[in-house]
């Protein structure tokens, strides 16, 4: 009937009017309202399902950056969507002024998988290691060692963005204008016992490593270091504490990345994974630390609210319930496959091999991009094939999906890389 298939032909242009001019209304409104911090392309994000974030035009994208190795549980997870929801309906927040019982059964939850004693809750990784440079200090102080306030890290580390958390990133361009730094805060390289043990003195609180530096590049830690360095920071009265903001809740194919590092540290920073999105940050320590911020030392206004603290117990049940710590290892072996093939067939862009090196461990991979190409320009071709990443240390495209990630999806994403990569464009003259 013609009279029909007119008013369908109007519906849906109708339709297309309607939905780019939200897109556009909403870009407009995102570029003069929002800071420009950060670096989005011009989309918007409306709603996600798995390993798939859908945009306001209704395209949709594989979602390999995974909220910067946040999504334990993919996008809208049905069980952690339904605790958060129920949570909601019950109690949102209380203060710590008073127990709730999700946060008395996520720390027991914690130190059960951790083998840690105490949790101290916080909203993100940079509170989370806040934390740690607090309770490390406050325990010399404690002791009566008031002299021992020095706290190393190492270069290309990465810890956060608030002014504790950043003086201890060992990258300057986070450090640039908002100066001065916190004093005491010494940098060494990483994986170089000799360097550390140059460092760590009578004076040294506490010393701060990621089980892979994730941010600086995807650089694993390498186990006999990490040993050494426990054995060191004993024997010299100083703390080890791990960011395993990124590496944790099982990203790097075990619970916490200190299992195959084969240390227990004095204490631990976690965030991202733990909320499978939703803000909620932790630090755990062991039983020596258990008294080291005594009651009115430290606290947060939000920490470990109930809201927050469903949704971690959602994320630790349903990774039991769905083995998601088998399904990490056996898509991390399938990505690292098809990663290296892309590396040995020597795909070509702008006439040079466009990744150099593959890195990292479990569902936290990185490809370096040639350093003669842009690796921005392979995160746009790569977005334009419907696959979203994201770049760590500048020059290595970071492979951190959903830990539900589907063996098709990983395909499907090698797939996409492939066809992507040979646009990656060479990197303006200037830089
Ligand atoms: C992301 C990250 C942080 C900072 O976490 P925020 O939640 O952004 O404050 C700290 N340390 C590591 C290792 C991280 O990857």
């Amino acid at each position: 009937m013609p009279h029909q298939a007119i008013h369908w032909i109007f519906s849906y242009i109708w339709l297309r009017f309607v939905v780019e001019n939200n897109t556009k209304t909403l870009l407009e409104a995102a570029n003069t309202s929002l800071m420009a911090n950060y670096r989005q392309p011009q989309m918007v994000m409306v709603s996600g399902r798995g390993s798939w974030l859908k945009n306001s035009e209704g395209t949709s994208y594989l979602d390999f950056s995974g909220g910067i190795a946040v999504l334990s549980l993919g996008h809208a997870h049905p069980k952690l969507a339904r605790a958060i929801a129920d949570q909601a309906a019950t109690l949102i927040h209380t203060s710590n002024l008073f127990y709730t019982d999700k946060a008395v059964r996520l720390a027991a939850e914690l130190c059960k998988r951790s083998g840690f004693s105490k949790v101290y809750f916080t909203n993100s990784g940079a509170e989370s290691n806040e934390a740690l440079i607090k309770i490390a200090r406050k325990h010399a102080y404690l002791k009566g060692d008031k002299s021992r306030t020095q706290i190393i890290a190492t270069h290309q580390g990465f810890h956060g963005r608030t002014m504790g958390a950043v003086s201890v990133t060992g990258q300057p361009k986070y450090h640039e204008g908002f100066g001065p730094m916190l004093p005491d805060v010494v940098f060494v390289p990483y994986n170089d016992i000799e360097s550390m043990r140059a460092a760590v003195d009578e004076r040294t609180a506490g010393v701060l490593l990621e089980p892979v530096q994730a941010e600086g590049g995807i650089i694993n830690g390498n186990p006999e270091y990490f040993k050494a360095v426990r054995e060191l920071t004993q024997t010299k009265g100083a703390l080890l504490l791990l960011d395993e903001v990124q590496t944790g809740i099982g990203r790097t194919g075990t619970f916490l990345a200190k299992e195959w590092l084969g240390i227990m540290p004095d204490a631990c920073a976690l965030a991202k994974g733990i909320g499978g999105g939703f803000p909620l940050g932790a630090m755990l320590v062991t039983e020596a630390l258990a008294n080291s911020l005594p009651t009115g030392s430290h606290g947060s206004t939000y920490g470990g609210n109930p809201l927050a603290c469903a949704a971690g117990l959602a994320v630790l049940q349903t990774m039991d319930e769905e083995n998601i710590l088998h399904n990490v290892n056996t898509q991390s072996e399938k990505l690292r496959a098809g990663l290296q093939a892309i590396l040995n067939d020597n795909i070509q862009a702008a006439g040079v091999a466009a990744c150099t090196e593959l890195r990292g461990t479990g569902l936290l991979l990185g490809l370096k991009v040639n350093p003669e190409l842009d690796p921005m320009s392979a995160i746009a071709a790569c977005r334009e094939e419907g696959l979203l990443l994201s770049t760590a240390g500048g020059d290595v495209l970071r492979f951190s999906p959903p830990l539900t990630v589907q063996s098709f999806e990983v395909d499907l994403a090698i797939d996409k890389l492939r066809k992507a990569l040979p646009r990656t464009a060479k990197k303006p003259a200037s830089t």
